[in-house]
């Protein structure tokens, strides 16, 4: 039997508990008087919250060993290191390719479909604190502790730490007796653990979403339903065609087929609002079910859940024109380059975390002399774009991993034929 197999009916199931959970929150939320507040107050703290909080730790849990064991042994089993040079290459080069497609993307519908701002007014607004600057995002690709980047979370720093161990362990194979492989088996049991944590994706997805709507309500829109719905088109657009022209085009593989896959990942994705949180899910199915070989998967998941963020950049994109046609500046051409430069630099700086985008939106506003207070604004929309752009991201993520599996064959088409 094969113990690494994904839990039954999942996608039906996490469908459901997302639908309970935003059926159930609603009822409190739109009936306030059905039970005394106390009570209604202590459902969403106790079950809502820290169910939706626990799923997401348990998922966040099995990150950073996930992400240092399938690198370590992907690289570890490499034929030779030029063919990592390859992969790295291919991968950050449609990477940024893809981003810089996203943001043009935005700007091009923002202009297009004659973006407005807002009326609203603009409230302080103080951006939490850390450096997402260029050089502080690549300071960070190069941590001087290895245990302080593995308690820290700093994904960059934990993903060249493992790239330099895998390539160590790799070279030095014969003078250690394999040990290669028991970074294999390690491997092996955080995908249990992850199985595992997938088994209750249900009942996490239900808390999730219950939390949500219990400290907003389904009012998504707000006054900014332009911005809003703008940026819900080109971020499907880009899903569907950018994706679904790259696939075809560079790696002549069927995006049908692709998009039936990925709707797991998608709603894990949706869910949690973190790329990160998404990883263990991503790397599965691109390995199990889109058939890229562990040698890939393992560098090109981690890498673009990391720095890849077409959502993120679209987002920001579509923030800077509406934050400055709000405040009454008109962009020139020469800014509207700066906005895609910078959206790609930024997106590979932002956290794979909910509402990192927004953070990381500061540099761009200061960068073209916007004021910051103005994020204020997007902010109050901002959770439910937050998941959605985030499936935008994994989705990207996935899509590079195919196009590189196939340049570098090593890709196995009747896996990702099959039907699951
Ligand atoms: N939540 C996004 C992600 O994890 C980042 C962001 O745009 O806020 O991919």
């Amino acid at each position: 039997m094969n113990t690494l197999s994904a839990p039954e009916n999942l996608t039906r199931n996490v469908l459901i508990g997302m639908g309970l959970g935003v059926l159930v929150a609603s009822i409190f939320y739109y009936s306030p008087n059905l039970v005394p507040q106390t009570l209604s107050l202590g459902i969403e703290k106790y079950i809502f919250n820290l169910g939706g909080q626990i799923f997401k730790n348990l998922l966040m849990l099995v990150v950073v060993p996930l992400v240092f064991f399938s690198l370590v042994s992907g690289i570890s089993s490499l034929s030779n290191m030029v063919k990592l040079g390859s992969i790295a290459t291919k991968t950050i080069g449609l990477y940024l390719l893809t981003t810089a497609i996203a943001v043009s993307l935005a700007l091009f519908f923002g202009w297009a479909l004659d973006l407005s701002g807002s009326t609203g007014e603009v409230v302080p607004y103080t951006p939490p604190p850390g450096d997402s600057s260029l050089y502080g995002t690549v300071l960070r690709i190069f941590p001087n502790n290895m245990f302080g980047a593995f308690i820290e979370n700093n994904m960059l720093g934990i993903v060249f730490i493992s790239i330099l161990f895998g390539i160590a362990l790799n070279l030095t194979d014969d003078l250690t007796d394999g040990l290669s492989k028991s970074f294999e088996r390690f491997n092996i049991v955080f995908l249990k653990i992850v199985l595992l944590i997938m088994s209750l994706a249900p009942i996490g997805v239900f808390c999730l979403m219950g939390s949500y709507v219990m400290d907003k309500g389904v009012d998504i829109f707000g006054d900014l339903a332009e911005y809003v719905l703008i940026l819900i088109f080109v971020l499907f657009f880009h899903l569907i065609f950018t994706y679904s022209l790259i696939l075809k085009f560079l790696a002549n593989l069927n995006p049908i087929t692709f998009f039936k896959k990925m709707r797991n990942v998608a709603l894990f994705a949706f869910s949690t609002s973190s790329s990160a949180a998404t990883i263990p899910v991503t790397l599965k199915t691109v390995t199990d079910d889109l058939g890229v070989k562990k040698d890939v998967s393992s560098f090109v998941v981690p890498v673009g859940a990391t720095i890849n963020m077409d959502g993120t950049a679209i987002m920001q994109g579509l923030a800077t024109m509406f934050i400055a046609s709000t405040v009454g500046v008109d962009l020139t051409l020469v800014q509207y380059g700066q906005i895609v430069m910078l959206a790609i630099v930024t997106s590979i700086g932002t956290a794979a975390v909910p509402s990192a985008g927004t953070v990381t939106l500061a540099l761009i506003l200061g960068s073209v002399g916007l004021p910051l207070d103005a994020i204020g604004l997007i902010l109050a929309v901002d959770r439910i774009l937050d998941m959605i752009r985030t499936a935008v991201n994994v989705c990207g993520d996935a899509a590079v991993s195919c196009i590189v599996g196939k340049s570098e064959n090593e890709f196995n088409q009747e896996v990702f034929d099959s039907k699951n």
